[in-house]
């Protein structure tokens, strides 16, 4: 009882009660073993996809052991990829086990379905990894300008908050390490970055600017030789206190900014000074010239004058 897929029609268990196509459906839709497709319709633009878990033994979370006993089933609805330009709604009916184990504390637990789909998601880790891709290439408001067009329904908060969930890579060893402040919220809330010298990676983002959080920082990292800092007070202290072995020393960025502003204040004071002392400049003939008051009878003569040239200076008719 298989129809093609229309608008308000749908798959449909056939007669035999399975979906037909097995094989097809699980290589279109590239679903794990232990996930059987009952119904695909389309409702409202959308591809709504019904599937069915049928894995036999699932393991308790708490104690690991191997559950067969069947309680009950459950839906739950998620998100998936989209296909072909238009988005993907999964009714996913899942297992309850119970636990036998007699010392565990979970009685009741619901069937595991990684890495199809984590625990309590409302996303299929495909579409969380997607978001995440895109993401980490474009940024949250651009993210929403890409996922829009392929049907991927989504946004700006989401965005980053699947990059912000990504494991961070663990500091390592950093004997060169470039220390300043950024600001959250502009002018708001500001935060500490923290650069490898050596690799011009950024090595990790402290909460805030505080000097006991860099100092507590540092003297976690008892290999730092070198720290690069603004000339402010803070981090100075900060690098004393943390690592007090590490050579402290201004940073090019800077020490060039305190130069140009130095340059600036010396120039400005030089050019008040030169102004001050300049005589005043003598009023040209055009400007005095500008500045009189039009006599209409002069406006008149010129306008004339003018007329007379033009016609003087015209291209003749030619007859033929
Ligand atoms: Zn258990």
């Amino acid at each position: 009882m298989c129809d093609r897929i229309e608008n308000n029609c749908s798959f449909t268990f056939s007669s035999h009660g399975a979906f037909p196509y097995p094989d097809v459906h699980h290589s279109l839709f590239a679903l794990p073993s232990g996930l059987e497709m009952v119904t695909c319709s389309r409702q409202e633009g959308m591809l709504c996809v019904a599937l069915l878990s049928t894995q036999p033994v699932s393991h308790c979370p708490a104690c690991g052991s191997a559950a067969t006993r069947i309680r009950s089933r459950y839906q739950r609805r998620l998100t998936d990829l989209p296909s072909t330009g238009q988005p993907v709604r999964v009714l996913l009916t899942v297992r309850k086990f119970f636990c036998d184990m007699p010392t565990c504390p979970r009685k009741i637990f619901t069937g595991r379905l990684a890495p199809f789909v984590a625990p309590s998601a409302r996303m299929t880790a495909r579409l969380f990894q997607m978001i995440q891709i895109i993401g980490l290439a474009t940024g949250g408001r651009l993210g929403v300008r890409v996922t829009d067009p392929m049907g991927i329904q989504t946004n700006r908060h989401t965005i980053l908050r699947r990059i912000m969930a990504l494991h961070a890579e663990p500091v390592g060893h950093v004997p060169q390490i470039g220390i300043d402040d950024f600001s959250f919220k502009r002018g708001r809330t500001f935060g500490t970055l923290l650069v490898n010298m050596q690799t011009h990676q950024v090595v990790d983002v402290l909460a805030d600017r505080k000097v006991e959080t860099s100092a507590a920082w540092m003297a976690s990292h008892s290999e730092i030789e070198l720290v690069s800092r603004d000339r402010g007070g803070d981090y100075a202290s900060a690098a004393a206190t943390g690592a007090p072995q590490a050579v402290q020393c201004a940073d090019r960025f800077h020490s060039m900014k305190n130069l140009r502003e130095a340059l600036e204040g010396c120039l400005a004071r030089h050019l008040a000074t030169k102004r001050a002392t300049r005589k005043p400049k003598k009023q040209s003939t055009h400007t005095v010239l500008l500045s009189m008051p039009l006599d209409r009878s002069d406006v008149h003569r010129r306008l004339s004058i003018f007329n007379r040239r033009i016609e003087r200076n015209a291209w003749p008719v030619m007859s033929r």
